[in-house]
């Protein structure tokens, strides 16, 4: 088995992953809920001969499958998602997703007794909110694992860059009820000390780095005008390039939340409400030997001028493995947002499904080179030790 068999191999299964991006695409599931979608890429997993061990870490929605080469060698994983988003579905073409790195994983598995090697398929449930990646990356997944690489629907290629890390705060505050008319100084206002919060934060920006944001909403600010609230509750996220500077950002928001209490009469309790995520760090050996398979079946790589710009639960696998997560242009040469009807659709046509054809043999050709070349594979991990340890 050459390099040159993976067109033939990744051609042959375009009908079944066709379908399977199709059926999730009509079976769209939120975040935690995804059980006809991880079942669905189980049960193809399956049929293709891998183990799998579902549910996994103990989330119902979480799979690892695993295809072990008759012969040694590295382990590469694919990540697959699968959520959906309340209202537009699949508007982030997590549909599309899934199928690409399942797809990757099912025809690399069909190389490796030839070449060497073990495929490791991921499942990893809740990238919208609470993902799964994160509790993979703290768990010890990726321990046996060489390389990591997942791949996002998008309006153009992108070469895999950063993302923000963030962290997901909320913040109860507690005061203490009275009449607002006839003893209002009885009382101990919360919703007072939730908006001196937000405005101790907007003088706080003034003074925050370009890269940083911090937004959030008062998800519970009081029963009725006429009684003093006694309990308050907000949510906030606080973002940042880089971890040292989330650090410090994050302890000068909870010290706005205190002193918003403070001056209110108020007790403050805070924590997070989702996992955070830390800023992906792409692997750049890894990066260029995907965009160079890229360019060998005529997609260029080279842009990255994508505009917008979030945090991925693929940041905190970057962190303990050599990862990449480039984008792959579903749109046919239109710029439009992410999370949008628009996007979705793209999702269902016929320049869709071909892009997803192609970044799966681009996945499997730079997995191939990682196999192969021994000295790449020591260059790629030489790389990923100059990464600063994480420290939380
Ligand atoms: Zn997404
Ligand atoms: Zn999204």
């Amino acid at each position: 088995m050459t390099k040159e068999n993976i067109h033939a191999v990744v051609s042959g299964l375009r009908e079944e992953l066709q379908t399977l991006s199709d059926f999730i695409y009509d079976n769209p599931e939120l975040g935690f809920e995804e059980k006809v979608s991880s079942k669905a890429h189980v049960d193809l997993l399956e049929k293709h001969g891998f183990e799998v061990e579902y549910p996994y870490l103990g989330f119902e929605t979480a799979f690892r499958a695993t295809y072990r080469g008759k012969k040694d060698g590295p382990t590469v994983a694919f990540l697959s998602e699968y959520d959906a988003l309340p209202g537009v579905g699949h508007g982030c073409g997590h549909n599309m997703l899934g199928t690409t790195d399942t797809g990757a994983g099912i025809a690399l598995s069909k190389l490796v007794d030839e070449i060497g090697g073990t495929v490791v398929v991921l499942g990893t449930p809740a990238e919208e909110t609470s993902g799964v990646k994160v509790n993979m990356a703290d768990g010890g997944t990726f321990d046996d694992i060489d390389v990591a690489l997942c791949t996002h629907p998008s309006d153009g290629n992108y070469k895999s860059g950063t993302s923000m890390a963030m962290e997901a705060l909320e913040f109860s505050f507690y005061g203490k009820t009275a009449h607002a008319a006839a003893a209002p100084f009885e009382g101990v206002n919360a919703l007072d000390a939730v908006i001196n919060m937000f405005n101790n934060i907007n003088s706080l920006r003034q003074q925050i780095r370009p890269d940083a944001r911090v937004h959030g909403v008062i998800k519970n600010g009081g029963e009725a005008a006429n009684v003093i609230p006694d309990y308050t509750y907000a949510q906030f996220y606080v973002r940042a390039m880089d971890l040292p500077y989330l650090k410090e950002l994050k302890e000068k928001v909870i010290r706005c939340a205190e002193a918003g209490a403070l001056a209110a009469g108020c007790r403050v309790e805070y924590g997070n409400f989702e996992n955070s995520y830390h800023n992906m760090i792409t692997n750049d050996t890894l990066s260029e030997v995907y965009n160079r398979n890229a360019a060998a079946i005529g997609i260029d790589m080279s842009n990255d001028d994508r505009e917008t710009m979030g945090s991925i639960d693929m940041g905190n696998v970057s962190q303990v493995v050599p990862a990449i997560n480039p984008y792959f242009e579903i749109t046919n040469g239109k710029k439009m947002s992410l999370h949008t009807v628009e996007f979705r659709e793209c999702t269902k046509t016929e320049f869709g499904y071909q892009a997803m054809m192609n970044t799966i043999e681009v996945l499997v050709r730079t997995a191939y080179d990682v196999i192969d070349d021994e000295a790449l594979l020591q260059k790629i991990k030489a790389e990923f030790a100059q990464i600063p340890v994480v420290t939380n």
